[in-house]
C-alpha cells in the first residue's frame, strides 16, 4: 500500500512535471504567435489611416480631430468594422484591444446629428488621433471630402473600401495587385 501510494505521488509530479514543460512551450508559441498578430494588426490599420510615406491620409486636422466625410450610415458602419477589426460590428460603442498589446481603438457614437463615430486610435507605430467619422453635410464650406474608392483584390477576391489618399493595398491580405472598381 506504502509502495503504491508512493508511485501514485511520484506519477502526480511527473505528470504535472511534462504539463509545465508542455504550458512552458506554449507559452513561447503563444508568444511568438501574438508578436506576429500584434505585427499584422498594427500594419492592417497603418494601410488604413496612413499614406507611404506614414502620414495621416485623413488631410489637416480640425483642432485636432480628422474628419472623414461619408454618404450614409452604412458606409460610416462599414468604415469603422475595419478599424476594430470586427467584420460583425454592430454599430455600438467598442474597444478594440490590438493583439500583443500593441494599444487600442475606441469607438464612441458621434455625440451630435451629423457625427457617425468618433474613433480614438492609441496604437504603437500610429500616431495617437481623433477621427470623426460624419455625414457629408456636416462639413462646412471647405473642401474636406474625402470620398471612398472601391477596389476589388486581384489575390484574395474581397472588395473594400479605401481613402483615396491611402496605400492601394488589400486590407484583408495586404496584396497589391488590386483593381478599381466603378
Ligand atoms: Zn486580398
Amino acid at each position: 500500500m506504502k509502495t503504491n501510494k508512493f508511485f501514485l505521488l511520484v506519477a502526480t509530479v511527473m505528470v504535472c512535471v511534462s504539463s509545465a514543460f508542455i504550458s512552458c512551450n506554449n507559452d513561447d508559441d503563444n508568444k511568438n504567435n501574438s508578436k506576429e498578430l500584434g505585427d499584422k494588426a498594427v500594419e492592417t490599420l497603418r494601410t488604413r489611416l496612413l499614406d507611404e510615406n506614414g502620414n495621416v491620409v485623413f488631410g489637416e486636422p480640425i483642432n485636432g480631430v480628422y474628419e472623414m466625410a461619408l454618404e450614409n450610415e452604412a458606409d460610416a458602419k462599414e468604415v469603422v468594422a475595419q478599424y476594430v477589426n470586427n467584420e460583425k460590428y454592430n454599430g455600438e460603442a467598442t474597444t478594440y484591444n490590438l493583439p500583443d498589446e500593441r494599444g487600442k481603438v475606441r469607438v464612441e457614437k458621434g455625440a451630435e446629428e451629423g457625427i457617425y463615430y468618433s474613433v480614438e486610435f492609441n496604437v504603437k507605430g500610429i500616431p495617437s488621433m481623433t477621427l470623426q467619422v460624419v455625414d457629408l453635410n456636416y462639413m462646412e464650406g471647405e473642401n474636406k471630402y474625402y470620398p471612398f474608392t472601391t477596389y476589388t483584390c486581384n489575390s484574395c477576391t474581397k472588395t473594400f473600401k479605401l481613402p483615396n489618399m491611402a496605400v492601394k493595398k488589400c486590407t484583408f491580405c495586404g496584396s497589391t495587385d488590386v483593381k478599381k472598381e466603378n
